[in-house]
């Protein structure tokens, strides 16, 4: 038998106990035997070491109960489980079982501390953190206060992706053991799940302690790791609700805790946000506008506009950029630097993108010959693949020469070291496609990428030409990116351009071509045809209207 058994009688006396019960708790047959006390017991094993408590206590409250089933799990001092039953006979008398459930107990254990701690980082999980945080929340006060902070590690995608899944894991247990480094006894880390992790500052008195701790965080996970060999740094999105004055209950001030951290994502990431009231608004505001965006790809609520590039030399129209529209029935016209990046975020951008190729290629097809076409391409339509055969979809349903298609993409697209973006990028180049660097300059703008591929044309960006003719403005920077594009046979096209003197300066510095309100800005198809058909004769004209008036003598 693996219990150890005992009887008693209706006057606690034992009648029998198996040897179990004695082997148990090493005790005397000569004193635990038939006819000895239910307290002579007791007294033998507090002797014994088997018993630490008070030995008539403890008699009295088992006597109390022995009419009725009951049952205990017991703690020995020698560190062992054991669950003790005491069933009532008939006679008044009762059957005392003990059994070690010691292993049972630590198996038991295990399961919950698996149910309540993350395995990868031995951090208690979302579940095990909601439960704290009840806990805490009835405690606050306006000079207790409670703060949670949601940290979302930046480009965490990109580095398992691209290192791997084992760095993956080393990065989080090592930002884990950080985050656990940062806190005090009284606060609690947890991991919400992949590379999501919360804290709990508790008895916090004022925003300062929680912005010191947000410093402490950074300097801890922004210092770079060693993991598996490899050099990795990494940074945060950081949103922080307080507790009682952003909300005292656990959904509350757990959804407020979310819309900082997405509002210091928003902010470009690797920084940190308190949660303030108007967040609720914007995000609300953003879901609305992302259905909207929705239902326009399914009722075509978009157009093409397309602005004229000119050839500084002569004048000519060298081509138009296609610039998608957006007629939002109530709002009128949604600028894309508004729309775009949700977009991207939706991956609606590849249905929108496809639609703005499809349609500017059937526009261009129209126009003469020697106008290009130039599309934007953002870097979400080259993670599908699929890029190369919906432009050759479009250039074949049009019947535009491949010829006359440039592509303008962002340096965003090669970032990470993408073979599969470059891949593309040289199936478009042998099917004839040009390829333009867009908003070179605003970025990284790293000469690098200028060595991975070979571009046709490199696009200065706007905040290079507005302030060109100005003193400390960037006429040199400017001309370092002409030198630089001549030297790998790149033409240069500036964005912007808005008055007669910036296009004197640029014509002068050796910039190829220019885009800009100066000459025009983008209009609709219907209006750009006529505009071609009339400027194309005409040689080194600056604008639509002086071409006009130059007309008669042409
Ligand atoms: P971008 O590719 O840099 O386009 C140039 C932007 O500058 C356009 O803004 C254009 O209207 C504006 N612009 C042109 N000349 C001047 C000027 O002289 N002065 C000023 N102040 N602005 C000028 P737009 O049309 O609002 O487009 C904004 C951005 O949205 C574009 O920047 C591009 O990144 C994105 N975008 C537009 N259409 C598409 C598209 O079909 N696909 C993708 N992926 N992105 C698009
Ligand atoms: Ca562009
Ligand atoms: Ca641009």
């Amino acid at each position: 038998m693996t219990q150890g058994l005992l009887l008693f009688d209706s006057s606690q006396r034992l009648v029998i106990c198996n040897q179990r019960y004695l082997d148990m708790y090493g005790l005397s047959a000569e004193i635990v035997k038939p006819g000895c006390s239910f307290r002579d017991v007791i007294a033998h094993r507090k002797q014994t070491g088997s018993f630490t408590g008070d030995v008539d206590r403890y008699v009295v409250r088992v006597l109390r109960d022995v009419g009725q089933r009951n049952a205990m799990i017991i703690t020995t001092p020698d560190g062992r489980s054991v669950q003790v039953v005491n069933e009532p006979l008939a006679d008044g008398g009762w059957v005392a079982t003990h059994e070690d459930v010691t292993e049972q107990r630590q198996a038991e254990e295990r399961i919950t501390h698996l149910a309540h701690y993350d395995a990868l980082t031995d951090l208690p999980n979302r579940t095990l953190f909601h439960e704290q945080l009840k806990q805490e929340l009835p405690h606050v006060a306006a000079d207790r206060q409670l703060a949670v902070l949601y940290i979302d590690i930046d480009e965490f995608k990109s580095i398992n992706d691209s290192l791997g899944h084992m760095i993956g894991d080393e990065l989080l247990k090592a930002v884990a053991v950080s985050l656990r480094a940062c806190v005090r006894e009284t606060d609690f880390v947890a991991r919400l799940g992949g590379d999501e992790f919360a804290i709990v500052q508790t008895g916090v008195t004022g925003a300062d302690e929680v912005t010191e701790l947000v410093h402490r965080i950074y300097d801890a996970i922004r210092a770079p790791y060693e993991c598996l060999g490899h050099h990795v740094t990494t940074d945060a999105s950081i949103g922080i609700a307080l507790a009682p004055q952003d909300g005292s209950d656990l959904d509350q001030i757990l959804k407020n805790a979310d819309l900082a951290m997405y509002a210091a994502k928003a902010a470009g990431r690797r920084t940190h946000r308190f949660f303030r009231p108007e967040m609720d608004a914007q995000v609300r505001a953003r879901r609305v506008l992302e259905m909207d965006l929705r239902q326009a790809i399914v009722d075509g609520g978009f157009e093409v506009y397309y602005q004229p590039c000119l050839d500084l030399r002569d004048g000519r129209i060298t081509g138009c950029e296609a610039l998608v529209r957006w007629r939002h029935p109530q709002r009128g016209i949604i600028s894309p630097a508004d729309f775009v990046p949700i977009a991207e975020e939706t991956g609606l951008i590849n249905q929108l993108g496809e639609w703005v190729l499809t349609t500017a290629c059937a526009e261009a097809a129209t126009w003469p010959d020697d106008v290009r076409l130039a599309v934007n391409v953002s870097p979400v339509q080259f993670k599908s693949g699929t890029l190369a055969l919906k432009v050759m979809a479009a250039l074949g349903a049009s019947g535009l020469a491949a010829g006359r298609l440039e592509l303008e993409i962002t340096e965003a697209v090669l970032i990470r070291d993408d073979d599969a973006a470059l891949a593309i990028l040289h199936q478009l180049r042998a099917i004839g496609v040009r390829i333009a660097l867009d908003d070179f300059g605003t970025g990284y703008s790293s000469l690098s990428y200028l060595k991975r591929f070979p571009f046709d044309k490199i696009k200065i960006d706007r905040c290079f030409v507005t302030d060109i003719g100005e003193p400390e403005g960037s006429a040199s920077i400017v001309e370092a990116v002409v030198n630089i594009a001549a030297a790998r046979h790149m033409t240069t096209t500036a964005e912007g351009v808005e008055t007669e003197q910036q296009r004197e300066l640029l014509r002068a510095l050796g910039c190829s071509e220019m885009q800009g309100y100066l000459f025009s800005p983008p209009r609709p198809g219907a209006d750009i045809k006529p505009l071609l058909l009339a400027h194309r004769p005409m040689p080194a004209a600056a604008s639509p209207d002086r071409s006009r008036r130059r007309k008669p003598a042409a």
